[in-house]
């Protein structure tokens, strides 16, 4: 008796299991395609997604890119070929994907932009992103009171590190930050010692920590043999943590040589250790969790022939169109607030911090 009544249960808790798949497939098949595991934030967008995507009764195709254009495009045709509903893609280079894009919308797969706008296609639906320009105004902005420059102090020295080159993101960031530091720069409380400024050369291809460090390396031996460098721009936290290391590398942080205010951005646990550390002075949180629920609206909107929401239309120009966006805001954090905005959010344990 007992073990019909096992087999009874089991067979209705299989039936469920039946139904819940099925049912999680019942929406459609939805593809994520990721740029790299090689940071912790992108791990967190793919998993966040997959949570939100099977919440909502879709089931999720993702698939990482190793920092490759040719596998995330091979990635990205096989969704195509397996019939996904939607393609939600952020790409490693913004402007190597307008022949699958073609591919996408000629079987009426709608694609979506995220976190990084893809460049030079008309297949673009939507992006779902931050203000990119805030968060350099952001990382700027820490900079900028830490060396209290608002406050006339000055002059200081400052070297700038920019994002990778074929990340349309890479731009805002770095424009926003010089929107901060240009009337500094103009008036000559900062000075950039090496000259070097802009993006083309200030950038760092792939968003690479070991590059930014072995720049940092040259910079520091070619300009600062008799001099300090008081601040860096790094736009990205495994970039800061490979300038920082270069720093290290030569006795800033130690003895006499205080520790250049280094910004970064995502907050990603070695940084935020190494902000508990009096190392990295800020970084710039954004909330992938609420990236993942824009996107998925976006996608649920879309599904039920609705206008998803957006709250920006003009900013974002990808050299073909004008992609409706909704932009999230990002938040500056340091020392004096990363409990409150990381743990208190819920976003990480504070175990993840302190062991
Ligand atoms: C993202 C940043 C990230 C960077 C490097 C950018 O496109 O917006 O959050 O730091 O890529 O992965």
């Amino acid at each position: 008796m007992k073990s019909l009544k096992t087999f009874f249960a089991a067979a209705v808790l299989g039936l469920f299991a039946l139904t819940s798949t099925a049912m999680a497939q019942d929406k459609g098949l939805i593809g994520i395609s990721m740029p790299t595991k090689s940071s912790a934030r992108w791990i967190a967008d793919g998993d966040n997604m997959v949570k939100v995507f099977t919440e909502k009764g879709y089931a999720t195709d993702l698939q990482y890119a190793d920092d490759d254009i040719p596998n995330q495009l091979a990635q990205i045709e096989n969704m195509v070929t397996k019939g996904v509903k939607v393609l939600v893609i952020a790409a490693i280079d913004g402007t190597t994907l307008s022949a699958v894009l073609q591919q996408a919308h000629d079987a009426g797969i709608k694609v979506i932009a995220y976190d990084r706008l893809i460049r030079d296609s008309a297949n673009v639906d939507y992006y779902a992103t931050f203000d990119n320009f805030q968060v350099g105004v952001l990382q700027a902005g820490t900079i900028e009171t830490a060396l209290g420059l608002k406050d006339g102090k000055g002059p200081f020295n400052i070297e700038l590190f920019g994002g990778s080159p074929d990340d349309n993101n890479a731009f805002f960031f770095y424009d926003g930050a010089m929107s901060v530091f240009q009337p500094y720069i103009d008036s000559g409380k900062l000075v950039v010692q090496s000259g070097q400024t802009g993006m083309d050369k200030v950038g760092t291809l792939r968003w690479d920590g070991a590059v930014a460090q072995s720049r940092m390396d040259n910079l520091l031996s070619a300009y600062y043999t008799d001099k300090r460098v008081d601040a860096v721009l790094s736009p990205y936290d495994g970039l800061s943590i490979g300038i920082l290391s270069s720093l290290k590398g030569v006795g800033y942080g130690s003895g006499d040589m205080k520790m250049p205010y280094v910004s970064g951005q995502d907050a990603e646990v070695p940084s935020v250790k190494s902000m508990i550390a009096g190392e990295q002075y800020s970084t710039v949180f954004k909330d992938t969790r609420e990236l993942a629920k824009v996107t998925a609206n976006m996608v649920d909107a879309m599904a039920s022939g609705k206008e998803p929401e957006v709250n920006d239309t003009k900013t974002y120009n990808n050299g073909i169109k004008v992609v409706p966006a909704y932009l999230l805001k990002p938040v500056a954090v340091d020392v004096t607030n990363w409990e409150e905005i990381l743990i208190g959010s819920g976003y990480y344990t504070k175990d993840q911090i302190t062991q």
